[in-house]
């Protein structure tokens, strides 16, 4: 029973190795990012003002699932976090908990002025920068408010890095 067991473990080590080296070479890696990048899932999370622009941007006229933009989900199952706007003390510690939350690889934009230099609310003593929680953003969509054609760029852009092919890759942990 304790050489089963013993095997058994070998099995699922060796078997964790092989798909990680399997899902490691270049052709295959491409192809996941690929379709990683066809599928950005947010998790609902509005923060300020220009969470409108991101529900115009999901809505029909632009209709953000032809982009690849999923319908909303929640954290455990995101892998993109948008930043709508300001982020309030309030709003900032449920952002950082929801981003704390999502697995890897996960990216995120922020949206508006608000959120690249603190936009009208710069000298507020009730705002933060993503930055200062913690929050890492990979591409900023400026604006005030940003507009749905400005995210779809952004968008674009984050999903020509995560296949490679775009500025300043950055690798992400599996
Ligand atoms: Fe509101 Fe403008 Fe700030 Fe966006 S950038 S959150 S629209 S004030």
């Amino acid at each position: 029973m304790g050489n089963e067991l013993l095997l058994t473990g070998n099995l699922q080590e060796v078997s964790k190795k092989a798909i990680e080296w399997l899902i490691n070479r270049r052709p295959i890696k491409n192809l996941i990012d690929w379709g990683i990048s066809f599928s950005l899932w947010p998790p609902h999370l509005t923060t300020s003002c220009c969470g409108t622009e991101f529900g115009a941007f999901a809505a029909a006229r632009f209709d953000s699932e032809r982009f690849g933009v999923l319908p909303f989900s929640s954290a455990r199952q995101t892998n993109l976090l948008v930043i709508e706007g300001t982020l309030t003390r309030k709003m900032a510690r449920a952002a950082k908990i929801v981003y704390d939350q999502m697995p890897e690889p996960k990216w995120v934009i922020a949206m508006g002025a608000c959120s690249l230099e603190g936009g009208i609310f710069w000298n507020s003593y009730n705002t933060v920068l993503p930055s200062e929680i913690g929050i890492p953003v990979d591409i900023y969509a400026p604006g005030c408010p940003t507009r749905p054609e400005a995210l779809a760029r952004a968008i674009i852009t984050l999903q020509k890095r995560i296949r490679g092919n775009g500025q300043m890759v950055k690798a992400k942990s599996a």
